[in-house]
């Protein structure tokens, strides 16, 4: 069966189709500027690249040049539609409405859209705009919703409550929900493989750090706990989020600049994290460069993220009483040597021992083993591939 995985931003459109008997990538893509003048997609398949420049005032024009690149003469992959079997969406909250992937029926889109939005107003209404831009274009395909909090699920009750009152947590389902769940699966499913263990007898932290960055316990092949929370504003310091900090100093700040409760939520959002410590970008290669320069407040960013990234790893390791693996993967977990670096030095009380030479070799886009040879612990990168996971849930579920 091909699969088309969708992941629907507010003005973007990240695509692939793939082949689930190879798991092989037929065709992939994006479209930006949905809504907005200058609107384009890039869609890529057999090995050659079209740009269509056209105005895409809404999701459904955006899909349905979407399928007409997917049955393009020279970019195209099938000859008609009917061949894509299924539709997965990839959908960041879920809130406690829905517990795994879900196949699409009209109340699962009532559920969707009057409960889950306001948990994700950013990413939640886009993709039910996705949603329905598919749904319309592709009556009687089977549709399926991916949760990016699905994976953390399996947490316990003392790991995903906050210390509110209980009755506040009934009424408004105020808790720890978590994000990248589908990378953290894939990524610790993958270590448990290239280890020839079984995930069950496995604890592993897993840290998906990019732009946004989570850091996952997971024992015996289930979540355990994980750093962002009600929403992906917690946990470390990111590209432009602060990361977790004391409530108070919200309101003391907010306060001081003058800022209500929304916007204070923007400030810390779009303006902190490690953009907001240097000054200078929210990229982790502009922040490289600049600490190479002398610049010691992009050195102190990256000291905060290397060192905030620890401080999970090894309380996670405390948490499940063990660690065997720890995982990078994302933008800067994949491609930064000092940041990995900076997160394993100090723990070797805990059983690392990083292999230098291993850590600084090239990213080749394969899982790279960059631990030392007798190192307790293993340590990995694995590139992530979060549309992977999202078409396997969607096969599993049609
Ligand atoms: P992601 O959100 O996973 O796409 O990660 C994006 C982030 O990864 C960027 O903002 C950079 O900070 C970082 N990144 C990507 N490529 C590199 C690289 N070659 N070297 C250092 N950092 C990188």
């Amino acid at each position: 069966m091909k699969i088309l995985v969708v992941n629907a931003g507010s003005s973007s459109l990240k695509y692939q189709l793939i082949d689930m008997e190879t798991e092989g990538v037929l065709a992939k893509g994006n479209v930006e500027r949905i809504g907005i003048k200058g609107s384009v997609l890039k869609a890529k398949g057999n090995g050659k690249e079209k740009v269509y420049e056209q105005d895409m005032p809404s999701h459904k024009i955006a899909i349905e040049l979407v399928l007409k690149a997917l049955t393009d003469e020279e970019v195209g992959v099938i000859s008609s539609m009917t061949e894509i079997g299924a539709v997965g969406h990839r959908v960041v909250a879920s809130g406690e409405y829905f517990k795994a992937p879900t196949l699409v029926t009209p109340e699962v889109i009532k559920t969707l859209e009057e409960k889950t939005f306001e948990l994700a107003p950013l990413h939640n209404p886009a993709a039910a705009t996705g949603l329905r831009a598919c749904m319309d274009v592709m009556p009687g395909t089977p549709m399926v919703l991916v949760f990016d909090s699905s994976f953390h699920q399996t947490m316990p009750e003392k790991a995903y409550m906050f210390g509110i009152k209980y009755e506040d947590y009934k009424a408004y389902g105020v808790r720890k929900y978590g994000a990248h769940g589908t990378s953290h699966k894939f990524v610790s499913q993958e270590a448990a493989k290239y280890m020839g263990k079984k995930p069950e007898d496995l604890k592993i932290v897993t840290c998906h750090l990019g732009n946004g960055s989570s850091i996952s316990a997971v024992d015996g092949g289930k979540c355990v706990d994980t750093s962002m929370s009600f929403t992906p504003l917690d946990g470390v310091l990111m590209g432009t989020r602060s990361g977790c900090i004391d409530a108070s100093a919200v309101e003391f700040l907010a306060r001081k600049k003058g800022l209500n409760a929304a916007d204070m939520v923007t400030y810390l959002n779009k303006e902190c994290g490690v953009a907001g410590i240097s000054g200078v970008s929210s990229d982790f290669r502009d922040l490289i460069a600049g600490a190479e320069q002398g610049n010691t407040r992009c050195q102190l960013a990256l000291d905060m993220f290397a060192y905030q990234t620890k401080k999970f790893v090894g309380s996670y390791a405390a948490a499940m009483g063990g660690l065997d693996c720890i995982v990078f993967t994302a933008g800067i977990g994949e491609n930064t040597p000092i940041i990995r670096a900076g997160v394993c030095e100090g723990l070797e009380f805990l059983g690392v021992k990083l292999d230098k030479k291993s850590n600084e070799g090239k990213n080749t886009g394969a899982i790279r083993e960059i631990s030392a040879k007798g190192s307790k612990v293993k340590v990995l990168v694995i590139p992530t591939n979060e549309e992977l996971v999202i078409a396997r849930e969607t096969l599993a579920l049609v």
